[in-house]
């Protein structure tokens, strides 16, 4: 007999919605909150497309809402981490960073993604007062204005291409000479007369003008060190992502970028153990497809648990 039907990990928007949807199919789920509790949307500040606020909710209290309403249905929250799973029978079992140790029927993953940061102090300092990683989320903010994208990626040129529908003009700042992105896009965005390129370019600093709001950069030239100051108001880091798999690995199918493989369901490698969110996602990446996908597991579980 296991401790638990379901057990969660994570507790982002797909983490709580799937213990909001097991809490209410009465399986009185356990959520293991993890290291970043709440999720990416503690990160932000205004979120503009989470659908139901006409005049947008600032992301931490959208999170505090969506647990207190996963709470409200008998979802209990450890504020705690796991350090360790074996996916390897039935219950499943996790090794908590105390050293607890729970068994489950079943598993829902939503440990998330968290985006590369450049690790200068000013980038993570300035999280959400005009540096961001989500350009759908933050772009709007910078109607009008000159802003920055780091990366010479996929996803630096997709937001770089969506940012111009905003932004004044859009610098790509890219470390070498020749982007990393697919053909298509790099031809789409090299088009695109809002962007210009800063090439072999570093991002050294991101200075605001006191008031938490983004003024200028300084570039650094990777091939001769030389700096140079760029005025502009916002910059945004596409630097890559990395999943939340590490616990995971050699137990569950993981693609060649460490996300969980998942089919159109949220079914993973391992009958019972099912993955939502970022963490299975390297596509859409919103707050509501995340959710989405947590309900998804939830009743996936639901019904793995009927059938067993
Ligand atoms: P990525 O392909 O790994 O590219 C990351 C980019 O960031 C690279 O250009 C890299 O530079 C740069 N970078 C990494 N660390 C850096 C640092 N510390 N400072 C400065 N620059 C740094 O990541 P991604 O663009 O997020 O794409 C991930 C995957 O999703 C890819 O397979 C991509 O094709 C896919 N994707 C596809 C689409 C699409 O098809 N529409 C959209 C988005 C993503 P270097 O080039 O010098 O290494």
């Amino acid at each position: 007999m296991a401790d638990r039907k379901v057990i969660i990990i994570g507790s982002g928007p797909a983490g709580l919605t799937a213990a909001l949807y097991s809490a209410r199919a009465n399986l009185k789920p356990l959520l293991i909150e993890g290291l970043e509790a709440g999720g990416q949307l503690m990160l932000t500040t205004m979120v503009e497309n989470w659908p139901g606020f006409r005049d947008g909710i600032m992301g931490p209290d959208l999170m505090t809402d969506m647990r207190a309403q996963a709470e409200r249905f008998g979802t209990e929250i450890l504020q705690t981490t796991v350090k360790a799973v074996d996916l390897g029978q039935r219950p499943f079992t996790l090794t908590l960073s105390d050293d607890r140790v729970l068994t489950t029927e079943a598993l829902i993953i939503a440990t998330g993604a968290s985006a590369r940061w450049l690790e200068i102090g000013s980038d993570r300092k300035l999280s959400g007062h005009g540096v961001s990683t989500c350009a759908t989320c933050d772009g709007y903010f910078f109607r009008g204005r000159p802003i920055a994208v780091v990366g010479g990626g996929d996803s630096a040129l997709e937001e770089a291409i969506y940012l111009t529908k905003f932004a004044s003009k859009v610098t790509l700042v890219h470390r070498r000479d020749s982007l990393r992105a697919s053909k298509i896009m790099q031809d789409k965005a090299l088009a695109n007369p809002k962007i210009e390129f800063a090439w072999n370019s570093e991002v050294a600093e991101i200075k605001d003008v006191g008031k938490g709001e983004v003024s200028s950069i300084v570039l650094r030239d990777t091939q001769n060190g030389e700096r140079r100051e760029v005025p502009l108001d916002g910059v945004f880091i596409a630097i890559g992502h990395t999943p939340n798999t590490t616990l995971f690995e050699g137990q569950i199918e993981l693609d060649p970028a460490g996300y969980i493989v998942t089919g159109k369901d949220t079914k993973t490698s391992v009958p019972g153990v099912f993955a939502a969110g970022d963490v299975q996602d390297h596509v859409y990446r919103q707050a509501i497809t995340a959710a989405g996908s947590g309900c998804q597991a939830a009743i996936d579980a639901e019904r793995f648990l009927e059938g067993h």
